[in-house]
């Protein structure tokens, strides 16, 4: 059979049939009989998108109506969605019911104000919009000439967060580094650790020994607070064996990495014919935002001549901050420095910044140069292509979020929306404190906060069993949602606070559905509330109220409901408060007749 393809108009729109040639009838008949196959109307994209924004806004005021863990078994969604494509086209209605009726009772609620597990997901309006016009213009901007606008305004933003962050010049593109925004932290640490490895294969091999045997020698180190994600790159990288030397760390430096044991274990792989090459440092650590010396570290990455990294992927963004800049001290002793603005700077995600002192070693370590894509401006080496300082080819305009979140609040509206999430994690750090059934685990850095019910004399598990539950139960009746570490042996809780739509209120009632449900595991009187040596201030509405009165207002995180805050969220934040607190263990009225006891 030959068919002969023909265009027809149908219903307004050119359609391509395909026609067998000797019996003249319809093959492919798909835009006869049915809806014609439209991917994109101007008229109709109009419609569907603020069809898409109704449902978006309606989602954001009522999302303290949903649990914040999902609450769903696993493959819950295999057995209600088809297991074949649909064959014909479907409505957008019928989409969106099914997203009500079958997606969001599988989503854990990562922008509900109680939200309060691993580091909270950043987002505001303005972040929102600039995902939209990423979306919406779609560029794919891997070298300059692909879309020049992506390429220059990443240069230019991350240039300006670079200076709000005082960073040493060097990581300036004015002052000879750069920076680029990848996707995830991941990616970041990756792409440096090839770099460090190609400018350590490059001068052994120099020197002549053989490329295999440089990769066997090289070794990276950590602590056992560092994330995952260098492991993962070390891996990705060669890195071979146990040649990461995961260093242990314990209380006594508030689990940040001692360079006394950087030091030793140093000598010692170098007494034994290794080749240490690089070295990562945290600022905020994953399970308790410890921070690591990097003053310290960065002397001996020098002395040895390692590659010198630091994962600021969280707490970077406080340092945004004059009072919390100084926990940056010694990035001018780094090689990379990397921070994830879709954890805390109000950006949706993906955002991670890294800045290095020698974009070269990058393009060195990843540039190739395909015929397909050559052009005057990349061989004259006049621009930079982005696609040379990292691991994929096509990329997205994530710069266009950043420079709409800065314009948009401005770097006193993205201080104080970090200096909010602070005061309210200060706050739930002394209700904690002032309970004599409590402890803090760790130091509190910034917004996270470590503590746990303190074990009972003679507990076997070390206060394990206890706090676990106390979780579990919490998380899974879905008023709020927090998670767990464990360090030097102790099971710890994480109170991680800063997203966007919490606000006291959200912190105090946190505290009383904690406080309740420990109460109700130790076996302690309810009517007491959990209450402190001190008699009964953990969570009266005085008390909610000075949070209130401490933390600034600001059109980022206005705690007054005003169309300029980030969601607009405050009030309705607030008046959808009863609906989650209803479905809790303890009813609403409950808890606040406890508060009220208090
Ligand atoms: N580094 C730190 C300190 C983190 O806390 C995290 C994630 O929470 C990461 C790296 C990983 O970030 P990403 O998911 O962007 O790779």
């Amino acid at each position: 059979m030959v068919a002969l393809y023909e265009l027809v108009l149908y219903d307004g729109l050119t359609c391509m049939n395909a026609r067998d040639s000797r019996s003249d009838a319809i093959i492919s008949d798909n835009m006869v009989n049915k809806a014609p196959m439209s991917p994109f109307n101007v008229e109709e994209f109009r419609q569907s998108a603020h069809q898409m924004v109704e449902f978006l806004a309606d989602y954001y005021r009522d999302i303290e109506s949903y649990p914040v863990r999902s609450q769903v078994e696993p493959g819950y969604l295999y057995k209600q969605i088809p297991d074949t494509a649909p064959e014909s086209p479907e409505t957008l209605d019928e989409v969106f019911s099914d997203v009500k009726s079958k997606i969001l009772p599988g989503i854990t609620h990562w922008l509900s104000p109680q939200f309060h597990a691993y580091y909270p997901a950043s987002f505001s309006t303005a972040g929102y919009l600039g995902e939209m016009l990423c979306g919406g213009l779609n560029v794919n901007g891997f070298s300059w000439i692909a879309s020049p606008a992506a390429t220059e305004l990443e240069v230019i933003v991350v240039e300006w967060l670079g200076k709000l962050l005082n960073l040493p010049k060097e990581f300036l593109s004015s002052g000879g580094g750069g920076g680029i925004i990848e996707g995830t932290a991941c990616e970041a640490v990756f792409v440096c650790i090839l770099a460090a490895r190609k400018r350590f294969v490059d001068k052994y091999t120099a020197e002549g020994l053989l490329e295999g045997e440089v990769h066997s020698k090289l070794v990276a180190y950590t602590s056992d607070q560092t994330h995952s994600c260098v492991a993962k790159a070390c891996k990705m990288a060669g890195v071979q064996g146990d040649n990461l030397r995961i260093l242990p760390t314990d209380a006594s430096t508030d689990f940040a990495l001692s360079p006394a044991v950087l030091l030793q274990a140093i000598e010692n792989d170098i007494a034994a014919g290794f080749i240490p090459f690089f070295v990562c440092g945290t600022v905020g650590t994953t399970s308790s935002s410890a921070v690591d010396p990097l003053h310290a570290i960065g002397d001996l990455a020098k002395s040895f001549g390692m590659w010198f990294h630091i994962d600021a992927a969280y707490a970077g963004s406080a340092c945004i901050c004059p009072e919390f800049r100084p926990f940056l001290d010694g990035v001018e002793k780094a090689d990379s420095f990397c921070l994830n603005p879709h954890k805390w700077l109000l950006i949706n995600f993906d955002s991670s910044c890294l800045w290095v002192k020698d974009p070269k070693a990058l393009e060195s370590a990843l540039s190739t140069d395909p015929e397909y894509l050559k052009n005057k401006h990349s061989d004259e080496k006049n621009v930079i292509d982005f696609r040379n300082l990292q691991l994929p080819l096509s990329r997205r305009f994530r710069a266009v979020k950043l420079w709409m979140v800065m314009r948009m609040y401005g770097a006193s509206g993205l201080r104080t929306h970090i200096r909010n999430g602070v005061r309210m994690a200060k706050h739930f750090e002394s209700l904690v404190k002032a309970n004599r059934h409590f402890e803090i685990v760790t130091p509190r850095n910034f917004a996270l906060v470590c503590f746990r019910v303190k074990p009972q004399a003679n507990d076997p598990d070390n206060g394990k069993t206890i706090n676990q539950k106390l979780m579990d139960t919490i998380n899974a009746n879905g008023t709020v949602f927090f998670t767990h570490t464990v360090m030097g042996g102790v099971y710890t809780l994480r109170m991680a606070i800063g997203a966007t739509m919490t606000q006291p209120i959200h912190v105090t009632d946190t505290w009383a559905i904690i406080t309740t449900e420990a109460n109700r595991l130790l076996g302690l009187d309810s009517e007491m509330c959990f209450n402190s040596d001190s008699g009964a201030e953990m969570c009266s509405s005085s008390d909610n109220e000075s949070v209130d009165s401490d933390c600034e207002s600001t059109p980022v995180l206005n705690l007054s409901d005003s169309e300029e805050q980030p969601l607009g969220a405050g009030a309705l934040a607030a008046a959808m408060r009863p609906l989650v607190a209803l479905s809790a263990s303890n009813s609403f009225q409950e808890r606040t007749e406890c508060i009220a006891v208090a």
